[in-house]
C-alpha cells in the first residue's frame, strides 16, 4: 500500500515479522510493528500463533535478565 518514493527512511525491522516497518513500538532495544503488536494483543494464548510470537519475543528479552 505504501508509495514507493525514493526515501532513505524505511523504518525499522520488526522482531516479530522481520519486515521493515515505519510504525511500531520499541521494546527494550527491539522494534515491534503496529501490525504485530495488534495481532499479539488479539491472539489467544491457546492459539498456535501465540507460540510463534513468544518465540520471536524471546529475542527481545535476550539481554541477561535471567541470571
Ligand atoms: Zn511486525
Amino acid at each position: 500500500m505504501s508509495t514507493t518514493t525514493n526515501r532513505e527512511y524505511i523504518g525499522e525491522t520488526c522482531v516479530i515479522c522481520e519486515l521493515a516497518k515505519d510504525k511500531g513500538i520499541h521494546l527494550y532495544t527491539s522494534f515491534i510493528c503496529t501490525d504485530c503488536e495488534t495481532e499479539m494483543v488479539h491472539t489467544q494464548t491457546n492459539h498456535p500463533n501465540y507460540k510463534f510470537y513468544l518465540k520471536q519475543m524471546r529475542k527481545v528479552t535476550q539481554p541477561t535478565i535471567f541470571s
